[in-house]
C-alpha cells in the first residue's frame, strides 16, 4: 500500500522542470495560487491514531512525502523539523522524498541522519541535461549520507 502526505501545500517555481507543474495546473484550474503555502489539515496524517491506540497509517505502506510541494522548499523550514518529528516515530513506515533542492539536503536533514533514518529514501530529480550536471554530483556526494537514494 501507498499513500501521499503533504503536511504542506504550496511550492515556487525554481528550475525549467517546473514550467508546466501539475500543482500549479490543477490549483488554476480550482481559481488558486499554487505559490500560496500553507500547512495542510494532513500535517500531523502519519501520527493519527485509532480509538484502539493503533496508526491510522498502517505498518510497511510506503508515504510519498510533499507531492503538492517540496519538502526542501526554503518557505516551509519552519515546518520541517517537527514532519521529521514525525518520520522518526513512525520508524515502521517506508517514506520517499522527491526533490529538485538536492542543495539543501544538508541544511535540512536532522542532527542524527545517518543513525536510524533507514526508513528514508531521498531522490533527485535532475529533469535535463543542464539540471543533471549541476545536480547530479551534489546528489551523489549527498547521497552518502543517506541510507537509500535514487534520481529521476
Ligand atoms: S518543485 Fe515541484 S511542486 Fe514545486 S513548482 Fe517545481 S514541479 Fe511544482
Amino acid at each position: 500500500m501507498s499513500i501521499e502526505w503533504n503536511p504542506w501545500h504550496g511550492c515556487t517555481k525554481y528550475s525549467e522542470g517546473c514550467e508546466n507543474c501539475y500543482v500549479y495546473r490543477r490549483d488554476e484550474s480550482i481559481g488558486k495560487n499554487a505559490h500560496d503555502l500553507y500547512k495542510t489539515r494532513d500535517f500531523d496524517l502519519v501520527i493519527r491514531r485509532n480509538r484502539d491506540g493503533s496508526y491510522k497509517v498502517p505498518s510497511d505502506t510506503e508515504v510519498y512525502l510533499c507531492m503538492t510541494s517540496d519538502f526542501f522548499l526554503d518557505r516551509a523550514d519552519s515546518w520541517r523539523n517537527e514532519a521529521w518529528d514525525m518520520i522518526r516515530e513512525r520508524y515502521d513506515l517506508r517514506f520517499v522524498v522527491i526533490t529538485k533542492r538536492i542543495e539543501r539536503f544538508a541544511e535540512c536533514i536532522p542532527l542524527d541522519w545517518g543513525n536510524g533514518w533507514r526508513h528514508v529514501t531521498v531522490m533527485c530529480t535532475v529533469e535535463n541535461q543542464v539540471q543533471c550536471d549541476i545536480r547530479l554530483p551534489i546528489y551523489l556526494y549527498q547521497s552518502t549520507y543517506t541510507a537509500q537514494s535514487s534520481y529521476l
